[in-house]
């Protein structure tokens, strides 16, 4: 039941954020529902849900007109530049800035509706060849070149963590990504501001919160297992 889920789900994260005194109102659930049905957002929504992710352009086009305009879409998986134009009126964050022609076309179509867009670097903090996003030390040099795109809004860093049987496994991959976020926060870059941390997906998300999430990206957590 879905909305068992986001209630379990919440319960969860305010169990984490007690154990190393967070306040839970920093974390926010993006759910993931991609390969789910308009008719499971509604459920979602009815639940008071208004953060959805999806990671694929097309997709996230399909379902944007179908469901109540109050929803804060967030894009979450690899954009091809080619299809910014089609969600950049669309999407509250993009989660997976990997490269400065991405960023370029992405200030081109903000500017063109003009609104300035927010949108978290993706690091590929476990250097898996499997994953998009720039390497940690890659990070800075980067802001450095997108620091003066002025409808661009740098807001922070995103990771998808490794796959691995036991969730403490990542929670060094967490802990880095956040001293990188602390690190950048410190220079005080012009134009940068680091205030979303976006880490944890359904197996891994407490851990996250743990290490200092802001935004959490749960799919089947909420909405049961995907069948593709
Ligand atoms: C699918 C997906 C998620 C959610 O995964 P679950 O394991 O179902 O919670 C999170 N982040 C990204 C980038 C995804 O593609």
């Amino acid at each position: 039941m879905i909305s068992t889920n986001i209630a379990i789900i919440n319960k969860q994260v305010q169990e984490a954020c007690n154990k190393v005194d967070r306040t839970s109102s920093e974390v926010n659930l993006v759910a993931v529902s991609k390969n789910k049905s308009v008719d499971e957002i509604m459920v979602a929504h009815q639940t008071g849900q208004r953060i959805f992710g999806e990671n694929r352009v097309q997709e996230l086009m399909k379902k944007f007109p179908m469901v109540p305009n109050d929803i804060e879409w967030h894009l979450i998986g690899h954009l091809q530049t080619n299809k910014v134009k089609y969600i950049i009126d669309k999407v509250a964050l993009i989660h997976s800035l990997d490269s400065f022609k991405l960023a370029e076309e992405i200030n081109k179509r903000a500017e063109l509706i003009g609104r300035q867009i927010a949108v978290l670097i993706q690091v590929n903090v476990a250097k898996e060849d499997t994953k998009f996003g720039l390497e940690k030390n890659q990070v800075i040099d980067f802001l450095e070149e997108v620091k003066d795109l002025s409808f661009l809004k740098v807001k922070g860093l995103m990771t998808i963590a490794p796959e691995v049987d036991k969730p403490e496994e990542v929670r060094p991959v967490f802990r880095e990504l956040k001293n990188l976020f602390r690190q950048i926060d410190e220079m005080k870059i012009p134009s940068i501001e680091m205030q979303q941390l976006s880490m944890g997906m359904t197996g891994d998300f407490q851990i996250a919160v743990e290490e200092g999430a802001t935004l959490i990206r749960v799919g089947s957590g909420v909405f049961g297992e995907r069948q593709y």
